[in-house]
């Protein structure tokens, strides 16, 4: 048996289509030797281009640390079956979406690969029991399940069948780490897995609505983008999905389909690809919701079904509340877990949504999970009891994150890193929840100040990596703001440390703290308005009321790069330093900061940054109020003894 990914050397993908080639330069990027196998020299040959492409815009935008040749170079493509697979290590299959042909394909790998292989598949809708029942060793089978584009696209689902050992499920989820992707387990081997499961309700409930005239097309639309932050509204994403993937996948499962979604595949009205769909894409202008239109949409009823789906496969075994919350972010654009927002709501009043619905309608898709019945019936209703899908231990203080990296010194300085060194530290949403998370629950007792920097030495952090709906516009998708209001609200100093790019939400994140310090050799820019946006982190603004119009009109309507000096010049930075002078420059910052008095900080902080919004006037009432508080204190007192005793004061923070 292959026992872990340290094993893995030799990787074969079947299928050079959509996925297969996406799949084939992920694997091949991560540093593994490759062959792509397809039927035709031509699909292949189709397929390698497509690679070589990506490879030149990855190339382009400086996210490759080689070049795409010696990419290239670990790819060897085939259309012999046996010469794909008979050395390999693991197989995954990404061929066309049919059963039969799935299960042939696993009972040649049967004959053709060497007996310790993983054979895993790419699938989004078959059984995996049922594809490894064709081979002797159904123990070797697994379900990997990238989304699309693979190389842009962070998550895949490691799905057990029926047979699959845990040393298989164990060895893919590791080499899914290895590659860099955020691998999550699907225990068994449910329709939909874990992912495309949950997602089914926010695509059909308002389906059903709108069949049964309680909503609009807009209306569900607007109310789900506007009100509850989801990238795209459940059918302009019908409509770039199309309309008939989502039906064939509900009646296969023998789900019933909503009217509305079977009378537009009998007109052949299937979304973009055919120019109509939900909206129309030729003579209208395709999906043209606005906010106001979301009026009184019912948003609890559809996010009640969302929940009610995740604690089913909660209640079943299949997935934790963690990979759940994980899998919606990653692979479908959630703007948080739905087990999360789920403790937020309350499942209480989820459930009592649920069945109000099931006694009005007898509809079986209200009939709320056992799992959620179960946990209301414990008390366990969410955030505000303590326990819901999560426990929240208050005292506990902040977890451990997977994007983050902190630390908190004896003398209160909190360093916290963002930590993804390959993605140049990009924020994604796992990232920005994990900031704000820590510093929600950090003890701010505890906290004097706190620094941010990037991992590796090559940024700081260079913009937002926001996987959301496969393929969307990046305009369609919800900007995340909260990580960078939680930083500029949090009550202590906070300092980035710059070193190297500072670019788009990684900017915007170093603009929200109080001060920056960075070598001269970084690059700071807003290079969001190249891609038709906007920096939408504050970014306009703080640049705004720092620099002056004139300079933050140039930064954001160019998208240049700037350099650290230029940045200090600006006033966008407070130091400009030789890289040899940096760690000291900082040091000096930090330890002012640490040693401070922190209530007179914490006052200095809320006054000058609300005052920057008021006017002159209501600014000095507020320093005023702050400046006779502050006079009251032990700190004050402790000053004013230490300044005439000529020594180091020591501040409490009292
Ligand atoms: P595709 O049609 O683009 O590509 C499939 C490729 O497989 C074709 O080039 C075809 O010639 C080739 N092929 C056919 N028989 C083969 C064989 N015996 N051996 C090797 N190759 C063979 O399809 P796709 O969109 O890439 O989907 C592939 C798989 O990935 C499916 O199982 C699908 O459900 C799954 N998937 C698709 C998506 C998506 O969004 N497209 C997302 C996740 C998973």
């Amino acid at each position: 048996m292959v026992v872990d990914a340290a094993d893995i050397q030799r990787v074969a993908v079947l299928g050079a289509g959509n996925m297969g080639h996406g799949i084939t330069e992920v694997v091949a990027l991560a540093g593994y030797d490759v062959t792509m196998r397809d039927i035709e020299q031509d699909f292949i040959e189709d397929g390698y281009e497509s690679i070589e492409w990506s490879l030149q815009k990855l190339d382009e935008k400086g996210r490759l640390d080689e070049s795409p040749e010696d990419v290239l170079d670990r790819i060897d493509i085939t259309t012999d079956l046996e010469e794909a697979v008979s050395d390999v290590d693991l197989v995954i299959e990404a061929a066309p979406e049919q059963l039969d042909l799935k299960r042939d394909i696993f009972s040649d790998l049967d004959d053709y690969t060497p007996a310790d292989a993983i054979l895993a598949s790419n699938t989004s809708s078959l059984s995996i029991t049922k594809i490894a029942e064709a081979t002797e060793r159904p123990e070797s089978v697994v379900g990997m399940h990238f989304f699309n584009p693979p190389v842009k696209m962070d998550l895949v689902e490691v799905i057990y069948g029926e047979e699959t050992s845990d040393e298989t499920a164990e060895a893919t989820y590791e080499f899914v780490e290895s590659i860099d992707k955020t691998p999550i387990y699907v225990r068994k081997d449910v329709n939909g897995f874990v992912v495309n499961s949950v997602l089914g309700p926010f695509m059909d409930e308002p389906a059903w609505m709108v069949s049964n005239n309680e909503s609009t097309i807009r209306q569900a639309d607007a109310a789900m983008v506007h009100e509850r932050g989801y990238p795209m509204g459940p059918f302009e994403l019908a409509d770039l999905t199309g309309i008939d993937v989502g039906y064939h996948v509900r009646k296969e499962a023998g789900k019933p389909v909503p009217p509305i979604m079977e009378e537009k595949v009998e007109k052949e009205e299937l979304g973009q690809k055919t120019g109509k769909g939900y909206y129309d894409y030729e003579e209208g202008e395709g999906a043209d919701y606005e906010p106001e239109d979301a009026d009184d949409f019912d948003t609890l009823r559809v996010e009640a079904r969302i929940v009610n789906e995740a604690a089913k496969l909660i209640g079943d075994d299949v997935a934790t509340p963690e990979a759940i919350d994980t899998g919606l972010k990653l692979g479908a654009g959630f703007p948080e877990g739905p087990c999360t927002r789920a403790d937020k709501i309350g499942l209480d009043r989820i459930l009592a949504k649920l069945e109000d619905l099931y006694e009005e309608t007898g509809e079986d898709r209200f009939e709320p999970a056992d799992y959620l019945v179960e946990l209301v019936e414990e008390g366990k209703t969410g955030k505000d009891a303590g326990e819901g899908f999560y426990e929240y231990g208050g005292s506990e203080g902040p977890g451990d994150y997977r994007t983050i990296d902190y630390e908190l010194s004896e003398d209160g300085l909190l360093e916290v890193t963002l930590d993804r060194p390959e993605r140049l530290n990009a924020l994604n949403n796992d990232m920005m929840d994990a900031i704000v998370d820590l510093l929600n629950s950090v003890d701010t007792e505890e906290v004097r100040a706190v620094t941010f920097e990037g991992a590796g030495d090559r940024a700081f952090c260079a913009g937002a990596d926001v996987t959301g709906f496969a393929d969307i516009e990046p305009a369609k998708r919800a900007e995340p703001t909260e990580v960078f209001q939680v930083v500029d609200e949090f009550s202590r100093p906070t300092v980035a440390k710059v070193d190297g790019y500072c670019l788009g939400g990684g900017f915007e994140l170093a603009l929200a703290c109080d001060l920056r310090v960075a070598t001269e050799d970084s690059k700071f820019g807003f290079p969001e308005i190249d891609l038709g946006l906007l920096p939408g982190g504050g970014g306009t603004q703080r640049a705004l009321r720092m620099a002056g119009e004139a300079r933050a009109k140039e930064l954001v309507f160019r998208g240049e790069h700037i350099s650290a000096e230029r940045a200090a010049d600006w006033g966008l930075i407070n130091r400009a330093v030789p890289a040899d002078e940096y760690e000291d420059t900082c040091a000096e910052f930090v330890d002012d900061l640490v040693s401070g008095p922190p209530v007179a900080l914490r006052h200095a902080k809320r006054v000058m940054n609300e005052g920057a919004d008021e006017d002159l006037d209501a600014g000095l009432q507020m320093e005023s109020q702050a400046f006779a508080l502050l006079l009251t204190t032990e700190d004050a007192m402790e000053g004013a003894a230490a300044f005439q005793a000529d020594r180091e004061p020591e501040f409490e923070g009292k």
